[in-house]
């Protein structure tokens, strides 16, 4: 059986201050966590702080992005084999902020995901259409088009232990989740595309959604068979709705 993840995507926020707090709330507050993984993906400045105080604890720390190559010149990039070295597990990858303000195509979202799983990483990878596919009918068809360059380099048992996080791009931030059937079904989507290629993969991947989870909807979210977690940025930002959040994924756990 799958374990729940939930993974929290602070974005570009923080400070050393700030990240303490909520640090050392996590740490006090999630450390007993029986059935739920947690992750904590922090700007790259702060992943010696997250690693100095969540080492020790079942909780796990990540980055936001990673270079596509393994070393070199390549000025302003962060190798995984550096993300490794501050003790991070997770790197989310292909998030529609980079997809759309830095113009990260498939393609190379596909060569990050190859490179950080080499190097050990557990990569989440971002899928999501617009507000316009899907008004369209054609979101699973973008998504699909979305994990085909990861498939094509690589196959598609690369995503054994992988992780892909569902983001409707008009669910994120803008406090408009998708409903708990339509992320169902989009998993479902999801998992039967890989099961035809590589069961194994498909059996182990967890699928989590991001997209406005907070506190109140985030029980029946979890509770749906194919919603192995969450990704939450904005609430992550907040101890208590975060903690709440993990806590609802840990009863959806012990319900399954
Ligand atoms: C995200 O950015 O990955 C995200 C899900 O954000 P929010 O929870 O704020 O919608």
């Amino acid at each position: 059986m799958r374990r729940k993840l939930v993974v929290a995507n602070w974005k570009m926020h923080g400070s050393l201050a700030q990240n303490q707090q909520l640090l050392d709330s996590f740490k006090a507050h999630l450390a007993n966590l029986k059935h739920v993984d947690v992750a904590i993906c922090v700007p790259y400045p702060y992943l010696q702080q997250a690693q100095s105080t969540l080492s020790g604890t079942p909780i796990a720390w990540g980055a936001q992005n990673v270079g596509k190559y393994p070393v070199g010149a390549y000025t302003g990039e962060v190798a995984a084999s550096m993300l490794k070295d501050f003790g991070a597990t997770y790197v989310i990858l292909g998030h529609s902020e980079r997809s759309t303000a830095y113009c990260e195509s498939a393609e190379n979202v596909a060569a990050k995901f190859v490179t950080a799983k080499n190097a050990g990483l557990t990569p989440v990878l971002c899928v999501g259409e617009t507000l316009q596919e899907r008004e369209a009918g054609v979101m699973e068809h973008v998504v699909s088009e979305q994990l085909d360059p990861i498939i094509a380099l690589h196959g598609a048992g690369i995503f054994k232990n992988a992780v892909i996080s569902y983001e409707p791009i008009w669910a994120i931030g803008t406090g408009l989740s998708a409903t708990p059937e339509q992320a169902q079904s989009m998993h479902e989507f999801i998992r039967e595309k890989i099961a035809r290629l590589d069961p194994e993969a498909a059996m182990s991947v967890r699928i989590i959604y991001g997209g406005s989870v907070n506190p109140l909807n985030a029980s029946k979210l979890a509770a749906m068979q194919d919603i192995d977690g969450g990704l939450i940025g904005r609430c992550s930002l907040n101890a208590d709705e975060f903690e709440q959040i993990c806590f609802a994924a840990e009863n959806a756990a012990i319900k399954h």
